[in-house]
């Protein structure tokens, strides 16, 4: 095993400090296919591209990571390509305070990764990777002058690098954010519905989960989701409309809580005809888990599902939108499985946020086939129909449908685009022959 290089717990700050006396703005570690080794723009940066090669946690043969220093600021910002055979990385850009270097770069390589899955399970002729910006504690998050110039220095950063990742949304992102990033580079999406940008994806995200949803009570037996007991966590921007298709569908109740009490009055205002049963909790708060109800779905935040949390379920499926449901995918993954629970995972339910932006550039049309394909059920590619054959295969191996649904993903995601091809492993060369570090 080959030793932490000790920059790697360097806090952002210091690890730039370091790269400035090494006079070093902009950086990257890229795969280098005849090597196959992880090289870097860099020989000082060199045993931290061998320490995440030989420890193999994350990096699962990224492309390239593309790093620079905020000319403003002390953040920095990067771009995560993970996988580019299906089109050019794409996946949202995140503004987020990291302790140290190491969880930064860990945190890219496996968002970027997840993207990769989630769009290629998707059909989407779309790579995968993910932006991040290491936010400096000294600057207000929120201060929106702040926010503008960093926003447009990620698009500058983005444009410079030739079109191997394009951008979008994350959490915490707003819409002027996003006009911001815009400004600078045609290399995003989820850009302003006035400038042509495709809107808020909650809803179509929550009618995803109801498709997730079907699959796997029909893969239980029951054709539709009427009569049905669902709890839910979180009524936020998918948790309130997923409510609403509950209801269309005929449930006999809902059972939800949040943590906000506008979200949870306005539920109870809007669903006061309605058999919900709605609770205003404490973060701390794990009632919900423990619900008696059919179905459990997780809308809040992530790392959710873990080992104190699994064994209070008396839900027969767990489908929800929220990103990263499994605190340790392996561990968790396997002890639902074990309990007998019906699993959908989060990248392939969840997937309508991406796919509503990802393809903005190529215009609307009415009940667009684009979008609604991922509801029905003739696609190969829909939510219901690749949830049906995860669950069943997952029975047939007896294999925890999470592991079943990234193999499948990972096949996907190496078929190359068919107009295309693997162009955006081309794009990455030809920005490192250009010397893009030095620039
Ligand atoms: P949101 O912030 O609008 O809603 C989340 C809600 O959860 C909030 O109302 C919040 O108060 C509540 N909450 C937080 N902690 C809670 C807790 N412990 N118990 C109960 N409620 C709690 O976010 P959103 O857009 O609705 O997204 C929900 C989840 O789905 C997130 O994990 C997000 O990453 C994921 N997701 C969203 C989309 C989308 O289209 N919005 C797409 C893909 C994935």
């Amino acid at each position: 095993m080959i030793k932490k290089p000790e920059q790697l717990a360097n806090s952002i700050t210091d690890f730039i400090d370091f790269l400035r006396k090494e006079n070093i703005k902009k950086f990257f570690f890229i795969y280098d296919d005849i090597k196959k080794q992880l090289t870097t723009s860099h020989h000082q940066l060199q045993p931290i591209a061998d320490y995440f090669e030989n420890e193999g946690r994350d990096f699962i043969e990224h492309e390239g990571w593309f790093c620079k220093i905020s000319e403003d600021y002390d953040m920095l910002l990067g771009a995560f390509i993970h996988r580019t055979n299906r089109g050019q990385a794409a996946g949202g850009v995140r503004y987020w305070d990291y302790d140290n270097i190491e969880d930064y770069f860990r945190d890219g390589l496996r968002l970027g990764a997840g993207m990769t899955f989630k769009n290629a399970l998707a059909g989407l002729w779309w790579g995968g990777g993910k932006g991040v910006i290491a936010h400096n504690a000294k600057f207000d998050k929120m201060n929106l002058n702040i926010r503008k110039k960093i926003y447009r220095e990620y698009g500058t950063f983005i444009s410079s690098l030739n079109g191997c990742y394009v951008t979008a949304e994350d959490v915490g992102a707003s819409v002027d954010d996003m006009a911001n990033v815009f400004s600078h580079t045609r290399f995003t999406t989820c850009i302003p519905s006035e400038f042509g940008g495709s809107g808020n994806p909650s809803a179509p995200t929550a009618r995803g989960v109801i498709s997730g949803m079907e699959a796997a009570t029909e893969f239980l037996g029951s054709i539709t989701l009427e009569g049905k007991t669902i709890a839910v966590q979180g009524l936020g921007h998918v948790g309130e409309p997923l409510v609403q298709f509950l209801f269309d569908q005929k449930v006999k109740k809902v059972i939800a809580t949040d943590i906000n009490p506008d979200n949870v009055n306005l539920a109870k205002k809007k669903f006061l005809n309605e058999n919900l049963e709605c609770r205003l909790v404490k973060k701390e708060d794990l009632s919900i888990f423990s619900e008696d109800c059919d179905i459990f779905s997780p809308n809040a935040t992530g790392a959710i599902l873990n080992s104190k949390t699994i064994p209070m379920l008396k839900a027969k499926i767990i489908c929800g939108a929220a990103n990263n449901q499994l605190e340790d995918m392996n561990r968790d993954a396997k002890t639902i499985h074990e309990k007998g629970i019906v699993y959908v995972p989060d990248f392939l339910t969840n997937r309508m946020g991406i796919v509503t932006c990802a393809n903005e550039q190529y215009g609307y049309v009415k009940n667009d086939p684009m979008i609604e394909n991922h509801f029905n059920r003739g696609w190969e590619h829909s939510i219901y129909n690749r949830a049906l054959q995860i669950l069943k295969e997952s029975k047939q191996k007896n294999i925890p449908t999470a592991k079943i649904a990234l193999k499948l993903a990972d096949k996907l995601s190496k078929e190359n685009h068919p107009i295309f091809g693997h162009r955006g492993k081309e794009i990455i060369k030809s920005v490192v022959e250009n010397k893009w570090h030095l620039e």
